[in-house]
């Protein structure tokens, strides 16, 4: 029986988008001829085209749904500059030669710095904060190696990070749930909708062209360039960017090969009485945990309520079943929150690679930025940075996640039929890591 958990309000819809809903909006024509195509209209295809369009150079950004249709509106807006890098859909954090896992730290540390100067620059109103975050500790063992990789993330990514242990854990989140835990004091949040209305409508102010309802069909090659078939119409372009990310279809089949999508769910609570509410999480950080099928939480921007993500499946199911299982992990950690009412529930993708590191780089003649590995906000928005500059010609360095490495497996040919099956072992290895420790 499904538990008396929603609210007579309940929406399966985002709660950002109660201030941005995608809309394709007064639908822009497809030109015929442009300098670059972007296909896919998140973070990264708009931060693509507004920095081609900063070096003049002209793009189209075509968008097969309404615009802000995938992850980019539907993230738990927890923005990070590194602390995630090379963690798995497993758990596991990949074995990376340690001079690439410095640059790749930089790079990271890099991606925070670019999305703080773009919301200034563009004067993005999106509830930009930098209160840092909280990663609890899984089991004891959890916390010793969070110890160990401090030293890594301050040397390379200025992650201001530090130990919290289990008796002061209090000062951090209202709960002894976990076993002490890592603050990195460089970390924000905001608001995910927002942030990609205020991308969209700097593209706009630049006059690119952002085509909703604009699937793309077919790729060709058609003299020193492209042949992009869309639903709306054809378009030749000299390059081709691809960031579909978690929603790469066959229309590139070497890349969706190369990404495995896998759903990540959230529910937002009805308004919580004030005093309870400002008691969860005392220093308003954003929160996640060690585990391998983890957890993500907020408070929503105006303090009022628990926004709680975590993978209750791999897949896309439906809100009652996603919400009560997100639900009895919100109140395992906050049991002071039963009782509360769900008002919204939602899903969207992302895209973990098999080595778990974010990848952009040119495949068959294509540019790619993708593979946000759950935590995109900055790095997604860098990699479309960082792929303009590279087709403009201005990038002054090349960025370590630019190789020409994108690792496949003979056994994975895009089908990511086994996600229910590895995430149910996945949890049941979480449970007996806790019952051990
Ligand atoms: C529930 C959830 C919670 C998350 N929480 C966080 C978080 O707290 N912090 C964090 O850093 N990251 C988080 N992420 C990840 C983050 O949202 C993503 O990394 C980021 O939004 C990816 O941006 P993108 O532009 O690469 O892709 P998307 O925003 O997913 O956009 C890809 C677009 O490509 C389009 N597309 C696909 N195929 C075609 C085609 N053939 N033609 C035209 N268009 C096409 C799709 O319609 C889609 O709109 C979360 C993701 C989810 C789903």
């Amino acid at each position: 029986m499904v538990p008396d958990i929603f609210d007579q309000d309940f929406t399966p819809t985002p709660y950002w988008w109660e201030a941005y809903r995608p809309t394709a909006g007064e639908l822009v024509d497809v030109p015929r001829s442009v300098r670059v195509a972007i296909v896919g209209g998140g973070y990264a295809g708009l931060s693509a085209a507004l920095e081609l369009a900063k070096r003049d150079v002209d793009a189209v950004v075509l968008e097969a749904n309404e615009l802000g249709f995938g992850a980019s509106t539907r993230n738990g807006g927890a923005v990070s500059g590194g602390v995630n890098v090379g963690k798995s859909f497993t758990g596991r954090t990949t074995d990376i030669d340690p001079v690439r896992v410095t640059a790749m730290l930089a790079d990271a540390s890099d991606a925070f710095a670019l999305i703080d100067r773009l919301i200034e620059e563009e004067g993005i109103a999106c509830c930009w904060e930098k209160p840092g975050r909280f990663v609890g500790a899984w089991t004891k063992k959890h916390f010793d190696a969070q110890t160990h990789r401090l030293a890594v993330l301050n040397a390379a990514a200025q992650g201001a990070a530090y130990m919290v242990p289990r008796e002061r854990q209090r000062e951090e989140i209202a709960s002894d749930y976990y076993f002490g835990g890592m603050v990195v004091d460089r970390s924000g949040k905001l608001h995910p909708a927002l942030y990609y209305r205020g991308l969209l409508e700097a593209c706009r102010r630049r006059g690119v062209a952002v085509c909703a309802k604009a699937t793309v069909t077919a790729l060709s090659p058609s003299g020193a360039g492209w042949r992009v078939e869309s639903g709306r119409g054809t378009v030749t372009a000299g390059d081709v960017v691809i960031a579909t990310n978690g929603y790469t279809g066959w229309v590139t089949p070497a890349l969706r090969r190369r990404v495995v999508p896998l759903a990540s769910h959230i529910i937002a609570t009805k308004e919580l009485p004030e005093g309870l509410a400002r008691s969860l999480v005392p220093k308003g950080r954003t929160l996640s945990d060690t585990k391998r099928v983890l957890c993500y939480y907020r408070m929503s921007p105006d303090g009022r309520r628990m926004v709680f993500g975590g993978r209750a499946r791999f897949t896309q199911v439906n809100a009652t079943v996603s919400a009560p299982i997100l639900y009895r992990y919100m109140t395992d950690r906050f049991p002071q929150l039963r009782g509360v009412k769900v008002t919204h529930a939602w899903t969207g993708n992302v895209a973990f690679t098999l080595d778990a590191l974010p990848q952009m780089g040119l495949r068959d003649g294509l540019h790619y930025c993708l593979g946000c590995n759950g935590s995109g906000v900055a790095m997604m928005t860098y990699l479309g940075w960082q792929t303009a500059r590279k087709i403009a010609r201005v990038a002054n360095y090349a960025c370590s996640f630019d190789t020409e490495d994108f690792p496949e497996h003979p056994l994975y040919s895009g089908n990511p039929w086994f996600l229910p099956i590895v995430g149910g072992y996945y949890r049941l290895r979480d449970n007996l890591d806790r019952l051990l420790t």
